[in-house]
């Protein structure tokens, strides 16, 4: 198999478990709703391109197409395909890391993202 070196890492810093295929996701999701009684959602990742497990609760769907946009970083934004999905994700991630997002257009009308408000 061909591990990534770089892993993408979630809430507190720990790293996102990964998986290669949609169906392998899709067993971790049953997995953890088996054992732990989570419910929980797979998605495809911006970052990495595989797929990673999410809260279904949190779930706000990033967009498939990805655009050209980078942040200051250098890396990809992240894409959501409607302005909703991406104030829900604003609002999540004010009251967890009370960073206060504001929601603004791509600049390729490909969707919406996320930019710090100083
Ligand atoms: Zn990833
Ligand atoms: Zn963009």
């Amino acid at each position: 198999m061909n591990f990534k070196s770089d892993t993408c890492v979630g809430r507190n810093n720990r790293s996102l478990t990964l998986y290669y295929t949609k169906s392998e996701a899709d067993e971790g999701v049953r997995y953890t709703k088996a054992t732990y009684r989570k419910e929980m959602v797979s998605y495809k990742c911006s970052k990495c391109g595989y797929y990673h497990l999410a809260p279904a609760n949190r779930n706000t769907p990033l967009a498939e197409k990805r655009c050209n946009c980078f942040d200051r970083n250098g890396s990809g934004k992240d894409l959501y395909s409607s302005k909703s999905s991406a104030e829900k994700r604003a609002k999540i991630l004010l009251l967890e890391n009370g960073v206060k997002l504001s929601v603004y257009k791509c600049l390729e009308e490909r969707g919406y993202h996320l930019s710090k408000v100083k």
